[in-house]
């Protein structure tokens, strides 16, 4: 039982009446209320009983009762009562969050904690011990030693540790990402009497949650001082790394695969399939494309074009094939790019049956006269196509919506850049109390956004606001901004805003540049509001489609740099409304603590001018777009400023 809630003075005689309530609804349980002290740290003497607990009015009320003890620990001790008390009583563990602690009883237990009126950042110490069963690598057990006066009043000079964080790297407990996380997940279940909520967590299932998410992430529930740059960037680039070998195309096992770790990522992630033949608009849907192995053996019996060492290798969809030919007929079925002599190239055939290798110039220069033998182990039958979506609810149902593909094999920039960046959005938002509905699309390109349309054209012409295609998001270069057909939507709007200010020399293309799933989201009467923000676009890097686009040229930095601008864009349009001035006339921003109400030369008015030029313009016709682009200033300066007339209920949202 956790609880910090501090009780106004007049409403203490209430307690009383509490502690009998859960006693008596809890008759077989075991009440476990913190009285932590951490004055035996500073070597001051810790009294068994008579140091006050520092965490809350319960723990201390209930050492005054005498159905409570407390157990013996001078820093972690806890006031308990009932079932498992006398185990509790008897520990005498050293160890701050050790095992052997009323941390470990609480695992052993499956134990509840409760948080009255409080959050996991004020309460949770119980993180500590996860983070010591699991073993962070921030934390280490240090040792304290000071006098110890125990219930008889013997003092002795005892010796606990505690695990702690590790100073020089400037660590922080941050688990506010967590909690939001857990409430999603209903692993924290909240309760709301009056005005106070009260959460409920499983000690064993809230241990399983967390570790988890520190296998993923080890820095999961910590921040740090000096923040580490690109802690986004580094775990979208890991997630790249794994999913770079699979082999991926429209349709087929890597695909399944594919989506399947993405749903590890985001457990919401849905996965969809569609039969082959199903017609789709002007279109319809492929085989399905399957391949196990594909090789050519040269004349001298060496193995080249190997499938298994890159994927890049075979043409997409290249049907079955087992025989040997003269290289002059071979030459037909290879494809390879000269500009860059060393690269594989990337080649599909959807929608026409064929087979072909990819190679490099430089290595098909060397082919030598003779007969060869070709391998495909291929099928390519009816079956399904598959896509995955992510819906994240918000508080209605309009919406955003992030698009990427998953039909790519083994390229980073033009590929894996997107999903993985599409992937941590997420997990942003997630993070968000998002006015928002969200919705991430993961699908082959063309035919994958025109079966999403497809199914869902209306519910989208309806509620779909802002729209973007995620793709080419990984390198170092400068960003880039492709309108959607007019250039005139609400993301296009913001995404200017947001390049305009945050990377001022992004290069701007048209839509008569497009290339990705723009061409279909943006699509005469589809018409949705679709743009796309990259680093280096497509066919604008000489790496593009071919086996130089490799994890190299995707950097955390590069990676970091696309999803600090999405980042802004989703905080812009959660903010976007229109605002209107409730005051006539310039209101008093003085009386309300706004503006410096002394006069000097010196005032700093900076603050005070954006607040006065935000209302000026705040006339209910512009939303917090508008007024940036208007006033010259940051839409993301204006969310505070926004956030403050509304608290003062200076403006209104309409
Ligand atoms: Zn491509």
């Amino acid at each position: 039982m956790w609880q910090q809630f501090a009780l106004y003075r007049d409403q203490q005689k209430s307690i009383d009446s509490i502690f009998d309530a859960l006693k008596e609804g809890l008759s077989e349980a075991t009440l476990m209320f913190p009285t932590f002290n951490w004055d035996f740290c500073q070597n001051k003497p810790f009294d068994y009983r008579n140091s006050e607990g520092k965490t809350g009015l319960l723990g201390n009320y209930a050492l005054k009762r005498n159905d409570f003890k407390r157990t013996r620990h001078p820093i972690y001790s806890f006031a308990v009562s009932g079932k498992y008390a006398n185990e509790l009583l008897n520990l005498d563990n050293k160890s701050s969050f050790g095992s052997d602690s009323p941390f470990g009883k609480l695992y052993d237990y499956n134990g509840k904690i409760v948080m009255i009126d409080t959050n996991l950042q004020r309460s949770f110490t119980y993180a500590h011990f996860i983070e010591q069963k699991y073993g962070v690598n921030y934390r280490y057990e240090k040792e304290f030693c000071a006098p110890y006066i125990d219930e008889n009043g013997n003092q002795t000079q005892r010796c606990y540790t505690m695990f702690v964080r590790d100073l020089d790297l400037g660590v922080i407990t941050h688990l506010e990402p967590l909690e939001r996380v857990l409430i999603r997940e209903g692993v924290i279940k909240v309760y709301t009497f009056g005005r106070v909520n009260i959460k409920v967590l499983d000690a064993r299932l809230v241990y399983d949650r967390v570790v988890n998410e520190l296998q993923r992430n080890p820095h999961f529930i910590i921040r740090f001082e000096k923040d580490i740059p690109y802690t986004q960037g580094q775990a979208m680039h890991s997630l790249a790394k794994e999913l770079y070998p699979i082999n991926r195309s429209l349709s087929g096992e890597g695909v399944r695969e594919t989506l399947a770790i993405l749903q590890r990522e985001n457990p919401e992630l849905k996965i969809h399939a569609i039969q082959s033949g199903t017609e789709v608009f002007d279109w319809s849907v492929p085989k399905e494309w399957n391949c196990k192995e594909a090789y050519i053996i040269t004349p001298d019996g060496q193995k080249i074009c190997d499938y298994s060492k890159n994927n890049l290798h075979l043409m997409q969809y290249s049907i079955p094939f087992n025989g040997e030919m003269e290289l002059e007929e071979l030459q037909k079925h290879l494809y390879s790019y000269n500009p860059l002599p060393d690269a594989i190239p990337y080649v599909t055939s959807y929608y026409k049956e064929r087979w072909g290798f990819c190679i490099s110039s430089n290595e098909r220069k060397k082919l030598k006269k003779g007969r060869y033998k070709v391998f495909i182990d291929s099928t390519l039958e009816d079956g399904v196509l598959n896509y995955g979506d992510i819906l994240i609810p918000g508080k209605t149902d309009q919406e955003v919506m992030f698009s990427t593909y998953i039909c790519h094999p083994s390229m980073a920039n033009n590929e894996l850049s997107g999903p993985i960046l599409a992937t941590y959005l997420a997990k942003y938002i997630k993070q968000l109390d998002n006015h928002y509905t969200y919705r991430f699309v993961f699908a082959p390109e063309t035919i994958g956004s025109l079966i999403y349309l497809h199914n869902r054209l209306d519910h989208l012409k309806r509620n779909l606001k802002a729209g973007f295609v995620l793709t080419c998001v990984g390198d170092e270069k400068d960003h880039s901004y492709l309108a959607s057909r007019y250039g005139d939507t609400l993301a296009d709007k913001v995404a200017l805003h947001t390049l305009k200010h945050h990377a001022p020399s992004f290069t701007k293309y048209t839509f008569l540049d497009r290339g990705s799933d723009e061409r279909q989201y943006c699509a005469p009467e589809i018409d949705l509001p679709f743009c796309s923000v990259m680093r280096t676009k497509y066919g604008k890097y000489p790496q593009y489609h071919t086996s130089l686009d490799n994890l190299d040229l995707i950097t955390p930095k590069g990676l970091q740099g696309a999803y600090d601008i999405y980042a802004k864009i989703i905080d812009t349009l959660e903010q976007n409304f229109y605002y209107k001035i409730q005051v006539l006339g310039e209101p008093q921003l003085g009386k309300r603590g706004l503006y410096p109400t002394m006069t000097k030369t010196d005032t700093d008015y900076t603050q005070a001018f954006l607040y006065r030029n935000f209302l000026a313009y705040a006339d209910g016709s512009n939303d917090l777009v508008d007024i940036a682009e208007i006033i010259g200033a940051k839409a993301t300066d204006l969310i505070d400023v926004a956030k403050i007339m509304l608290k003062h209920r200076i403006v209104e949202k309409l």
